[in-house]
């Protein structure tokens, strides 16, 4: 399934101050911008109509296909756009379908779009175009190296999902986290996966995103985009699933141990990595395998039971070393037992602070997640700890922050901002 909704009307204009003077002037629509397609020798000038927008188009060269459409017909409704959320996956569900294409790739088009467009003869005589917009807020998956004492950190990406902006900012107005995270024509922002590799003694996964297991229609309520995942990361690194000794999870719930288990040939549901031993903590293993009506959606059994099946699995208390230099830490909060992770080498500390600090916009100690079961406990955590990390200069890795991997949390003049290194 595709869902597009109405994005524009592209209008092939031979005369723009008379067509101005008729959309702008006399029906009142306010031009908002105008842009040069320099590959299209076209001008575009859009007018906004509410949700979608008007778009004339004035040709810049005698060989534009603008001017050869006005040559041909006239002035008049050229295109009509629709707004995809995934313009890739759009164009092969359109091409599985036989529908033939005039771009089979999307490619470049106005204020940093993605555009791609439908022969009219597959359209009843309508030229489409599809239209992915650029991202509001800068996405980065790029693998990040850092060196902690004598271990390597590997910041990896299981790509990017969206979540109601509203649930992800609790009490705090969206007059307040908009501006800093804008949300979506459904009010969802996006935000990352991002599991982190620990090399040291031996080679530790902490979470590992959200995995390929999730079926399309929950995909496209949580805008799931894939498009480069795990595999890709660990490939980028240098890595396979076999080289993973440890897998930790923070907390099990789906967006961060999706990717622990994997779908076998023969249906059944198996250890994604197939030489690591899965530690979790041992009171969120309880509440994960006995859920109530508020965490059901969250903890999905076919993520973790199979590791048990398997006995791959050690159940910790908080505290626990996980390897030399490698610890748990207790936070509570957003589940009774979530847990960030210490870090130590050479006299140097990181954190993966998970769903404590989910993004960066989450580091103001009341801006606390409506997901979390105990509020409270999230606001007095995070109040010593915002002290301890600016004191100590702990790195501090954000697990769902979609334009950074990790950075120093800073305060100057009693303003809290981080100082991203990854
Ligand atoms: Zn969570
Ligand atoms: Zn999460």
């Amino acid at each position: 399934m595709m869902k597009a909704v109405l994005d524009h009307i592209g209008i092939a204009v031979s005369d723009l101050p008379a067509s101005l003077a008729f959309f702008r002037d006399t029906l009142g629509l306010h031009l908002e911008s105008s842009e040069e397609i320099a590959s299209q020798k076209v001008r575009a000038h859009f007018l906004s109509t509410g949700q979608s927008s008007l778009e004339l188009l004035e040709a810049t060269a005698a060989d534009s296909p603008i001017a050869k459409y006005l040559e041909k017909r006239g002035p008049g409704i050229h295109h009509l756009a629709l707004r995809v959320e995934n313009i890739a996956a759009a164009l092969a569900h359109l091409k599985a379908r036989g529908v033939r294409l005039i771009d089979e790739r999307a490619r470049p088009g106005a204020e940093g779009a993605l555009v791609a467009f439908i022969h009219p003869s597959a359209a009843h005589g309508v030229l489409v175009e599809l239209k992915q917009p650029a991202p509001a807020v800068p996405l980065f998956r790029v693998v990040g190296r850092h060196a902690l004492g004598d271990l390597e950190l590997l910041s990896l990406s299981d790509g990017f999902l969206r979540l109601d902006g509203g649930a992800m900012f609790g009490t705090v107005p969206r007059t307040m986290w908009g501006k800093r995270l804008p949300p979506d024509d459904v009010n969802r922002i996006p935000l990352g996966m991002r599991p982190l590799i620990v090399r040291g003694e031996k080679t530790l996964l902490i979470d590992a995103g959200c995995g390929d297991k999730m079926d399309a229609r929950t995909a496209a309520i949580y805008g799931l985009d894939r498009s480069y995942h795990l595999d890709h990361s660990l490939a980028e690194a240098g890595l396979t699933v076999d080289d993973i000794d440890i897998v930790l999870a923070s907390h099990l719930h789906f967006d961060h141990v999706g990717g622990f288990t994997a779908l076998a040939k023969d249906g059944t549901l198996v250890p994604r990595f197939p030489k690591a031993r899965y530690v979790a903590h041992r009171g969120e293993w309880e509440d994960a395998t006995h859920p109530h009506e508020r965490n059901r959606a969250s903890y999905l059994p076919e993520n973790f039971v199979p590791l048990q099946d398997a006995g791959v699995l050690t159940l910790v208390d908080e505290g626990a070393e996980i390897m030399p230099g490698v610890k748990f830490r207790w936070s509570g909060g957003h589940t009774p037992n979530h847990q960030v992770v210490m870090i130590e080498s050479g006299g140097k500390t990181a954190v993966f602070t998970a769903d404590m600090y989910p993004t960066t916009v989450h580091i103001p100690d009341p801006w606390i997640m409506g997901y979390d079961l105990h509020p409270m406990d999230t606001l007095a955590f995070k109040r010593a700890f915002a002290k301890e990390a600016v004191a100590k200069e702990y790195l501090l890795f954000f697990e769902h922050e979609p334009s950074l991997a990790a950075g120093y949390l800073r305060e100057q003049d009693g303003k809290r901002f981080v100082e991203r290194v990854i």
